[in-house]
């Protein structure tokens, strides 16, 4: 038993990397891990690198590698090194920061490892593998791999017969036993050696497993501390005897030191339900969100907090404040519970912070349907104050406004059974069009506040709440929504007078 290097601290500059695979849009588990180390980055003064993991070519997309760049960029994540979104050259010293780049370092540290005698080709073909499985499966014991083609006879035979493919093998060192390395969340984590078996690093194709390229990867990267899923947990040992044997070999000038990073797996993120997150619970990947109106600030502020808390117990933050609080010691084991309410509260929350002229940029894309030149700037600005604050996302916006564009407006026929027919809002239609519109001041909305309390006196008895209703009901077609004496400024005069000569003749359509 005995413990690896990486127990006690070092003082390396730090450089982390977040290392998705372009198989899918990015996802938000992946963008948390990306969000931990870019804090960690920042909060230490040191480097946040990019690497995509491509290895997989029948998997890996270029839109899904564009998605990785567009969302990791909108979540304000960009990165100090990897690959340039536009196809330039990667930023950084240590590229390329591709996989599929980067043939050349795992073919040359396999044969490296190969004849220090650390790797051996493994001959078996996967029928023979799958035979070995099935065979564990039926005596109940765990699999691994038996570990036929270390002996040299086995291979030399096996080699003889065209058909057979080797792929390369890392050996695990005899008596090894348990191995132990720390971890930043869970402090010391163990596993025995023994239960690992062999396992490929170059598969007979050429190409590198995730194990192997990641820590070759890593060295040359001179990645300081690796910050992941805790999925990956049970692949660190792996990735820990890579590094020792590496250690191990006789290294050329020029080669970096082989140091093994310090680690800290993050706890997972689980739906409400507490089973993994995934497309059964809605959107999982943050384009999705981003799509749906969350602002990725908000997002970005909901990510921080699945799994870590600021020390100062301030849940709502910008990236730059959580940055200068951010410590691994304060990651959490547990797993995260994706919270959707508290998104949303964070998510109105920043909408109804965000500077108006701002909050129109971002609504934009969203306003496709209505012609925005109807109004003047500053008539849309108090349009969004007016009807932002029930606001969660952004995409709520259209329906929360729609009545604001158009000449028209529809009146349901509940409506206007239920608010416009009957003498009262008849009469106070009537009023409204007659005494109120044809004097009225639409200078601005305060000077309409007044007008309408007068207005209202004028009509007594009837109740202001009756006479507010039926004004707003015939303008908007809706009974609750922005301020009126606002509703009535944006509008104008003309658009009043049509909307509530409709809701007349509707009104009176019941009536009789
Ligand atoms: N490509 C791996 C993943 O997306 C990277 C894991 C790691 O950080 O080592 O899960």
């Amino acid at each position: 038993m005995s413990i690896v290097e990486n127990a006690a601290p070092k003082k390396v500059p730090v450089r982390v990397r977040i290392a998705p695979s372009p198989t899918g849009n990015l996802h938000v588990g992946t963008a948390r891990t990306a969000l931990f180390n870019y804090l960690f980055a920042k909060a230490q003064q040191g480097q946040f690198i990019l690497r995509i993991e491509d290895t997989d070519s029948e998997r890996s997309t270029a839109d899904f590698e564009r998605n990785i760049y567009d969302s990791l960029l909108s979540l304000g994540l960009s990165w100090d090194e990897g690959p340039s979104p536009e196809g330039g050259e990667d930023k950084g010293s240590y590229g390329p920061y591709k996989q599929s780049q980067r043939g050349e370092f795992y073919t040359r540290w396999a044969n490296a490892l190969k004849s220090a005698g650390f790797a051996y080709d493994c001959y078996l073909t996967s029928e023979e593998l799958d035979a070995e499985r099935a065979k564990a499966k039926l005596e109940n014991r765990p699999y691994v791999y038996s570990g036929r083609c270390r002996d040299p006879k086995v291979r030399e035979e096996l080699a003889q017969d065209p058909a057979r493919k080797a792929s390369l093998r890392f050996r695990i060192p005899d008596n090894r036993g348990v191995l132990i390395f720390k971890d930043h969340v869970r402090d010391e984590v163990s596993f025995d050696t023994d239960l690992i078996g062999d396992f490929v690093i170059m598969k007979s194709d050429g190409t590198p497993t995730y194990n192997f390229a990641v820590v070759i990867d890593d060295w040359l990267m001179r990645i300081s501390h690796i910050i992941r899923g805790e999925d990956h947990i049970s692949n660190t040992p792996k990735q820990v005897l890579i590094y020792e044997a590496l250690q191990a070999l006789k290294l050329p000038e020029g080669t970096p030191p082989v140091v093994i990073p310090e680690f800290a797996h993050v706890g997972m993120i689980l739906a409400p339900d507490r089973s993994k997150l995934s497309k059964r619970h809605g959107a999982t990947a943050v384009s999705e969100f981003i799509q749906q109106g969350y602002l990725p600030e908000a997002f970005c502020n909901f990510l921080s907090l699945l799994g870590w808390a600021p020390p100062d117990g301030e849940e709502v933050g910008t990236l730059e404040h959580f940055a200068s609080q951010f410590s691994l010691d304060r990651i959490a084991q547990s797993p995260a519970i994706f919270d959707k309410d508290k998104l949303h509260f964070l998510n109105s929350k920043l909408i109804r912070l965000m500077p108006l002229e701002e909050l129109l940029e971002r609504a934009k894309p969203y306003l496709s349907d209505f012609d925005l030149g109807q109004y003047p700037k500053e008539k849309l600005l108090m349009i969004l104050d007016a009807v932002r604050e029930p606001i969660t996302v952004l995409s709520e916006l259209p329906e929360s406004m729609i009545y604001f564009f158009g000449q028209k407006v529809i009146l349901d026929a509940r409506l206007v059974g239920e608010v416009l027919s009957g003498p009262e809002p008849e009469q106070v239609l009537k009023a409204f069009q007659n005494d109120f519109l044809s004097s009225a001041d639409f200078t601005s909305p305060e000077a309409l506040a007044e007008q309408l309390k007068a207005f209202t006196k004028s009509l007594s008895p009837i109740k202001t709440k009756t006479i507010m209703w039926t004004v707003r009901a015939a303008l908007t077609g809706r009974t609750s929504g922005a301020d009126l004496s606002k509703t009535l400024y944006i509008l104008g005069r003309d658009i009043i007078q049509s909307r509530v000569e409709t809701a007349l003749i509707l009104g009176s359509s019941v009536t009789n």
